[in-house]
């Protein structure tokens, strides 16, 4: 048997069609005077210590906000994670750059619930709040055991938003919210994170928090205050979603555009693309389209702009290869393309524990699992890929449920921060399942009630027992299903 470590670079290599790729070295945030902890090809669990340098003089700030929580970014885990913090009694602002809640969700207009169930029993393996807001968008019972399809999709993103626009409003005045708001900054103290700087309307904003919990999918806040991560030097592509309507349904749709998007790459006017995914998700007339494919480094904010043109450039290019080539839209027009183009994968904190694809294809289990994860090992390639998204078999990478433990969500080397969703500890492989969205909620549900629970016990975050936090989980019929219960 091969030691795990060799097995688990073969099962990169084989997911990702290349070598195992080098990991950018940690990156220090230009701004900070931090000492780098730790060299990252090497960091391992237990290697890096505490960050003892304090960060620079806050920048000049017009207010500040004292609060029991703070949690970065409103998307599948901060949503989450603000409504668990502040339904178990902690003070939470929670702030998000975009102007409403949902992340991929509502600003990338993604309507999977991914994770939330087994691919072959379909047996729910994630409930509290993902199943909640499930049921609670007319898709499920809020008690179901299983359900008709393991992807559930919700039938309105707009509705999404007022949907998560009421639970949080729900919780006023123990949890405020602050749309159009950037975290930016965070200051250090004897490794506790002391203040995170969010800009928005008011100018720079001064929040001093107990607990921080990053929910920004690409760790930014973890990042800037010094906190080990990683980031491969290639990423999974990026993608744009848009949506064309007075389209006429017909069986062989799905063939028609793939091959006019075969013809356009030929004729020069489409560089990368994958599937199409063309599908009459919302109405009966219009598509869903997922195949934009835009190579780029989502935490160089120059990277990211060239991304967002190319994919506003590729949508519009596709849409045209059809009018061109397939008769079903001839009367078509574009409708929308989401605003944000969607990253699927950034920086990756380097936790207590990193979760690693041996875990997860071996459903290991961990006495501090705080949630479950259950989709493929699902690795998009940076290139053309047609009639599929990946360029492997994902029954080869499908797991059955897995533990996922709280030390995952626990950076190293601070003691005031939780992480949860896309920015966990894991290595790049288990992230590629660990990413979806429901396991995204179930993360943030958990890092929510352990920054409650380190509130009320004034235990730090690092200290906490998993164990106690998923015990709280479960007396709200939360926390992990890994096992088929009863
Ligand atoms: C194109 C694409 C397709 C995908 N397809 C699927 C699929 O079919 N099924 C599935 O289950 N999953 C899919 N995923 C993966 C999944 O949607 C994400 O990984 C998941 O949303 C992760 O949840 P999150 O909360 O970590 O991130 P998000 O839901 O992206 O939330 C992060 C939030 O943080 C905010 N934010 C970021 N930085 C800051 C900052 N500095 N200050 C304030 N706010 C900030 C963002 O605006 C966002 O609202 C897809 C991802 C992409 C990109």
């Amino acid at each position: 048997m091969l030691p795990m470590n060799w097995q688990r670079t073969i099962l990169i290599a084989f997911l990702s069609g290349h070598p195992p790729q080098k990991i950018k070295p940690m990156q220090s945030h230009s701004r900070r005077n931090f000492i780098q902890t730790a060299a990252l090809g090497a960091a391992t669990a237990a290697s890096v210590p505490l960050t003892a340098a304090d960060s620079k003089q806050p920048a000049k700030t017009s207010r500040t906000i004292e609060t029991d929580v703070l949690v970065c970014g409103a998307g599948c885990a901060g949503t989450a994670a603000a409504l668990a913090a502040s339904r178990a009694g902690a003070r939470t602002l929670l702030v998000e750059k975009a102007p409403f809640a949902g992340g991929i969700i509502t600003s990338v207009g993604l309507p999977y619930f991914d994770g939330i169930a087994h691919i072959s029993t379909k047996r729910v393996v994630v409930r509290g709040i993902a199943l909640e807001l499930l049921a609670k968008s007319g898709v499920c019972s809020p008690d179901a055991v299983t359900l008709p399809k393991h992807n559930p999709t919700i039938p309105n993103t707009f509705e999404f938003k007022l949907l998560l626009d009421r639970l949080i409003l729900e919780q006023k005045p123990r949890l405020e919210v602050l749309f159009n708001s950037f975290a930016c900054d965070a200051t250090t103290r004897d490794g506790c994170v002391e203040t995170v700087t969010i800009a928005n309307k008011d100018g720079l904003v001064r929040v001093k928090p107990r607990i921080v919990i990053d929910c920004s999918g690409d760790a930014d806040v973890a990042a800037w205050a010094g906190a080990p991560f990683e980031q491969n030097t290639e990423v999974q592509p990026l993608t744009l979603h848009f949506r064309i309507n007075n389209v006429t349904p017909e069986p062989s749709l799905t063939l028609a555009c793939r091959s006019a998007l075969q013809a356009a790459q030929e004729r020069g006017e489409l560089p990368f693309y994958y599937g199409p995914g063309v599908m009459f998700l919302f109405g009966k007339n219009e598509v869903y389209v997922h195949g934009v494919r835009v190579p780029a480094d989502p935490t160089n904010a120059a990277d990211l702009s060239r991304a967002e043109m190319q994919g506003r450039a590729d949508a519009h290019a596709m849409f045209r290869a059809w009018k061109k080539d397939v008769p079903a839209f001839k009367d078509a027009y574009f409708m929308e393309a989401y605003p944000w183009i969607g990253v699927r994968e950034s920086r990756r904190i380097i936790g207590q524990h990193i979760l690693t694809e041996e875990d997860l294809m071996t459903s290991r289990r961990f006495d501090d699992a705080i949630a479950t994860g259950c989709w493929y090992l699902d690795l998009h390639p940076n290139k053309t890929v047609s009639g599929s998204a990946n360029d492997f078999d994902p029954k080869k990478v499908q797991p059955e449920p897995y533990d996922i433990p709280y030390r995952s969500l626990v950076p190293q080397g601070l003691s005031n921060m939780l992480v949860a969703g896309r920015c966990h500890s894991a290595t790049r492989g288990a992230h590629a399942s660990t990413r979806v969205t429901a396991t995204a909620m179930a993360m943030g549900e958990a890092a929510g009630m352990a920054a409650a629970i380190s509130i009320k016990t004034k235990t730090p975050i690092p200290s906490l027992k998993g164990a106690l936090v998923r015990e709280q989980l479960q007396a709200q019929g939360s926390g992990p299903f890994t096992e088929a219960q009863g």
